[in-house]
């Protein structure tokens, strides 16, 4: 039994690779894990080696060996040249895209993109002299007619935050590329594990780790990993912002990491189980979840993802909203309160409506949406039952 890395891990299966990536434990004396580094000064041992900064680490802002462990299991599980970390999955977000535009350029963002996200673009790229135009999520190949000679990068994400739709990456990152463009994708609802962006044509690829690395709601991480044409331009923005992710942090999300394909398994599982009982639900007007059948984006999840993870809409029939607030306040299972992807189930209310601007998001009903955790499915479904009783109680 060997304590260093195995050789060649591309011919591993994924959940393999899970397990090894990133470690050596003959680095360490024998142990499983990589320690925690906390730093800030690296000593150089001469003169000599201080002037050209010779050695493999310079300053805490630039790396450790904890942080290393994980960059080097991200970059190899998501097909990836480099990796960086931030504090955030939204700072992963803003380092992705300062990387990739300038004053001057344009920006093309999908109108279903993660709210924060929009936020950055048009409360910072717009002021730095970045033109955003958003365009309709369902646009695929037609992309072709909103780029620009200086359209530098196409943001996408997919599933839609909150609402769901299903964007085709491939044909979007052909004409993207086609243009000598860029395409940033938000791969938080997937993971590498369920999608691998970069191999359908994603250039940079953000993932807020914050979500399914940590599986505990218990720290804030995000990943940004590059192919080789723009690892160098990555690279170079996040030195200049030193936005580094703390020690304890990384550590928790390489724990988390080992176990990612095994609770992405469960949560997937459970929330489609979720999904198809609130679709037999007289309460509910549609499901908004990819792996259903007579989901609009059913076909590209089914052609492009190995997967589903535990994240899904729900609009319900018009219900006032004191009914609403009877059904969410009285339950006992699902938490009410931002992010997702830990061990417990969530539910929040969303509406696109009022930040939307290149399509209209017109449902018919209010939007809920839903992290099913790891509880028992009938204790969750028992949950919501007694909340729509509640609801049509109220109405
Ligand atoms: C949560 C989330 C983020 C941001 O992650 P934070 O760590 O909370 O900043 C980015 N994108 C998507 C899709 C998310 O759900």
């Amino acid at each position: 039994m060997s304590n260093t890395p195995p050789r060649d891990p591309a011919r591993f299966g994924q959940s393999t690779r899970l397990v090894h990536a990133g470690r050596d434990p003959s680095a360490q004396y024998g142990f499983v894990n990589a320690p925690i580094y906390r730093g800030s000064t690296v000593l150089f041992p001469t003169y000599d080696d201080l002037m050209h900064r010779r050695g493999r680490y310079d300053y805490g802002t630039s790396g450790s060996p904890t942080m290393d462990a994980l960059k080097t299991a991200w970059s190899e599980l998501s097909g990836a040249a480099g990796t960086v970390l931030t504090p955030s999955g939204l700072a992963a977000l803003t380092v992705a895209l300062m990387s990739v535009t300038s004053a001057g350029d344009h920006l093309l963002v999908s109108d279903s993109a993660y709210r924060p996200t929009r936020l950055f673009c048009d409360g910072v790229l717009k002021r730095y002299g970045v033109e955003v135009t958003y365009y309709d999520p369902l646009i695929g190949a037609g992309i072709v007619a909103l780029m620009r000679e200086n359209t530098r990068a196409v943001l996408v994400e997919a599933p839609g935050s909150q609402s769901f739709e299903m964007q085709d990456v491939p044909a979007i990152a052909e004409i993207v590329h086609a243009h000598g463009a860029a395409v940033v994708m938000d791969n938080t609802w997937a993971t590498p594990l369920l999608f691998p962006a970069h191999e359908r044509g994603a250039d940079i690829v953000v993932e807020a780790g914050t979500k399914y690395l940590s599986g505990g709601s218990d720290l804030l991480l995000g990943l940004t990993s590059a192919n080789a044409k723009h690892w160098p331009a990555l690279h170079r923005t996040f030195e200049h912002f030193a936005m580094c992710a703390g020690p304890e942090d990384v550590f928790l999300a390489l724990r988390g990491l080992r176990t990612m394909a095994l609770r992405l398994r469960e949560h997937g599982r459970q929330a489609l189980a979720m999904a198809e009982w609130l679709q037999t639900r007289p309460e509910v007007l549609r499901v908004l979840h990819p792996a259903l059948p007579d989901d609009p984006g059913h076909a590209i999840w089914k052609r492009d993802f190995s997967g589903a993870s535990g994240l899904f809409g729900v609009i319900l029939k018009p219900a006032p909203k004191a009914a609403l607030a009877a059904m969410l306040d009285g339950l006992e299972l699902f938490g009410m309160g931002f992010s997702w992807g830990g061990f417990e189930s969530l539910v929040i209310p969303f509406d696109c409506t009022p930040y939307r601007t290149a399509t209209r998001w017109e449902p018919g009903g209010q939007g809920l949406r839903f992290h099913i955790g790891l509880e028992d499915i009938a204790d969750l479904q028992a949950d919501l039952d007694a909340g729509f009783a509640r609801l049509r109680a109220a109405m």
